[in-house]
């Protein structure tokens, strides 16, 4: 039975952008059925060129591998493509804590070729969106798992990534702690932002968890669009930002400081 209705709505509500696949809440192996206490994080080993292009294998899968092989894909941009609401072919043989089964946990396919840098707006939604997957399930972060902690001795994926900094990250964005994901250390942002008392950065695109609150009570005015709720602090958020202070008669310059994060919060 293909049970996970919820994927898409947690995703979007999470700020996301969603693709739901045609088909995908009815889509799942019949062994068993889902009773999720987990999540599996995965990378595709797919081509290098496109968002997602492994979407289709995903879904059909593969000789000797029925698909589908992933609740979600997550797309170089940072999309989320529903796959599934029913069981999938992605864990496979191995565990993690106390679960074994691929019917115990959620299965994220990241686009990679296995080698490539990630890039920062798919790492930040992999983290949000597996951070929104752990709160509606109610489970600890430590529930979280590469699948290379789970299959040590068969897998690799998803390669490069620190899990215990990656669970950190999610475990910063489930708690609301400002600066969720660390930004790269080589990159020195050439402006900031300010967004209550704090500084982000405004140019390049570091996801800043205040930005995503902002975004989200901006999206309470239909008429002001925040663009996506990337948790960016980017030209189109502060076009928003300033729409809306036009809006309330304040001053516009598109900062969220106080006088603008009391006029949001109020907001509905
Ligand atoms: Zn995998």
């Amino acid at each position: 039975m293909a049970n996970l209705l919820w994927l898409a709505d947690v995703a979007r509500q999470a700020g996301l952008d969603v693709e739901e696949c045609d088909d995908w809440t009815t889509r799942g192996r019949t062994y068993c059925t889902m009773r999720p206490k987990g999540v599996v994080c995965h990378h595709t080993a797919g081509p290098a060129a496109g968002d997602m292009p492994s979407l289709k294998l995903l879904i059909t899968g593969r000789k000797g591998l029925p698909g589908p092989l992933s609740h979600y894909g997550l797309g170089r941009s940072g999309k989320v493509y529903v796959v599934a609401a029913g069981t999938a072919n992605h864990a496979g043989a191995g565990g993690w804590k106390n679960l074994d089964s691929n019917c115990d946990v959620v299965g994220i396919e990241a686009e990679n070729t296995g080698k490539d840098p990630w890039p920062k707006v798919q790492l930040d939604a992999y983290v949000v969106l597996v951070a929104a997957i752990c709160d509606h399930l109610g489970i600890d972060t430590s529930m979280v798992a590469a699948h290379r902690e789970w299959a040590p001795s068969r897998k690799p994926d998803p390669h490069s990534i620190d899990m215990d900094d990656f669970r950190g990250w999610v475990q910063n964005v489930r708690s609301g702690t400002p600066a969720a994901v660390a930004p790269p250390a080589q990159r020195e942002p050439d402006s900031v932002f300010e967004i209550g008392r704090v500084l982000v950065s405004r140019r390049i695109n570091d996801f800043h968890p205040d930005v995503r609150r902002a975004q989200g009570l901006l999206a309470a005015y239909s008429a002001v669009g925040p663009g996506s709720m990337d948790g960016v602090a980017g030209p189109k958020f502060e076009k928003s930002v300033q729409a809306f202070q036009q809006q309330k008669g304040l001053v516009v310059d598109g900062e969220v400081g106080d006088i603008t994060w009391r006029a949001l919060e109020g907001a509905d």
